[in-house]
């Protein structure tokens, strides 16, 4: 990296351990699974917190972990409870992964979560972050866990300018952090950067330079480029698609379909739903394709859902059905509500039946 200088100036990256150490001992939050440093809780807490806030994930921990305590509890699951307990938190390929990988544990490991850095990284839904989060906090090993949080702070820190989406510069941080490494303190120094990132040296803004315990190290704080740094690529727009949901009843049940496997949301549950913001007519056509009936077809709400890259803009009918079509599994809202996985996209028109 071409913009180490600031930091090289203050002896290296490595004064920022002690004032670091020092800094997480008074400050670290007492979050659930801090608690201990069984590697299952650590793990199933790092695949929640991808892509998903703190706060948000905190309910979802307690209850996931209430019914599946342990990897031999999570490998025996159904999928569909499994899918439940996950519902809401979106990206369901990492439940399926956690899974995935906890049946190796049982079968490969003996139900003995791996120590080794290479074995942890082989299991299914874990990266070089996840990775290094369970081998410093749980094993104690030197091995760094660089995820969006860290990669800023270092980049601040270093007053690096090159764009940090970028795996050779996301490789060399990597590399500058494991070189630092505090040997007999490895998991306090991961959480030290991920509690420094999370509650101190924030994205979107200005960080809270004046409560940072490395302030006096770091090159953006110096030279006033906070703001500016990390640099990153541009993002391109996320596509937008229309969809009309139907919301077909019949009596008490409501027909509800799988998704296919190769899609976005692959596998879970919805309400049965076409391309496009159809009209009265174009909306009864779709229904006659089905083998759907109607007997009274009413607008419903609209509804917007954001994904990482992908927009759906949202309209819906409900529909009061003469018959129960094939096409579609029918269920009461109770049974939707309580033992199946309905994705968050869908849960809104949920509420309004
Ligand atoms: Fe981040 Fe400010 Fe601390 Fe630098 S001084 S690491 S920019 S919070």
């Amino acid at each position: 990296m071409k913009n180490r200088t600031e930091i090289d100036d203050t002896g290296g990256l490595a004064s920022i351990v002690p004032p670091l150490l020092k800094w997480y001992e008074k400050n670290a939050r007492a979050l659930l699974w801090r608690r201990n440093t069984d590697p299952y809780r650590v793990w199933v807490s790092e695949i929640m917190l991808q892509q998903t806030r703190v706060e948000t994930v905190i309910p979802y921990y307690e209850r996931f972990m209430a019914r599946l305590p342990d990897t031999e509890s999570l490998a025996g699951t159904d999928e569909d409870q499994l899918l439940k307990l996950w519902e809401g938190l979106g990206y369901y390929s990492r439940a399926r992964n956690l899974q995935k990988a906890a049946r190796t544990i049982m079968a490969k490991y003996g139900g003995k979560f791996p120590e080794n850095y290479g074995e942890i990284l082989s299991l299914p839904g874990i990266g070089q972050y996840t990775a290094g989060a369970i081998a410093s906090i749980c094993f104690s090993q030197p091995v760094p866990a660089v995820d969006g949080n860290v990669l800023r702070v270092i980049a601040r820190l270093t007053g690096c300018k090159e764009n940090v989406s970028d795996p050779k510069i996301k490789d060399e941080i990597r590399g500058m952090l494991a070189d630092i490494y505090p040997t007999e303190r490895s998991g306090d120094f991961t959480q030290s950067l991920m509690e420094l990132g999370a509650t101190v040296c924030l994205p979107n803004g200005l960080p809270r330079c004046a409560a940072c315990p490395v302030a006096d190290l770091c090159g953006a704080y110096r030279s006033g480029t906070q703001t500016a740094i990390p640099v990153k690529a541009k993002k391109t727009p996320r596509k937008k698609e229309q969809k009309t949901v139907f919301l077909l009843r019949c009596g008490d049940m409501i027909a509800v379909r799988k998704r296919a496997a190769d899609v976005l949301l692959g596998e879970l549950w919805e309400f049965p739903n076409a391309e496009g913001n159809l009209t009265v007519k174009q909306a009864r056509s779709v229904m006659a394709q089905w083998g759907v009936s109607a007997v009274e077809l009413v607008p419903g709400i609209r509804y917007k859902h954001v994904f990482t890259h992908i927009e759906w803009e949202t309209t819906s009918f409900a529909v009061t059905c003469e018959n129960m079509a094939a096409a579609f599994l029918w269920v009461t809202k109770e049974k939707l509500a309580d033992d199946m996985a309905l994705p968050s996209a869908f849960r809104p028109f949920l509420k309004t039946i």
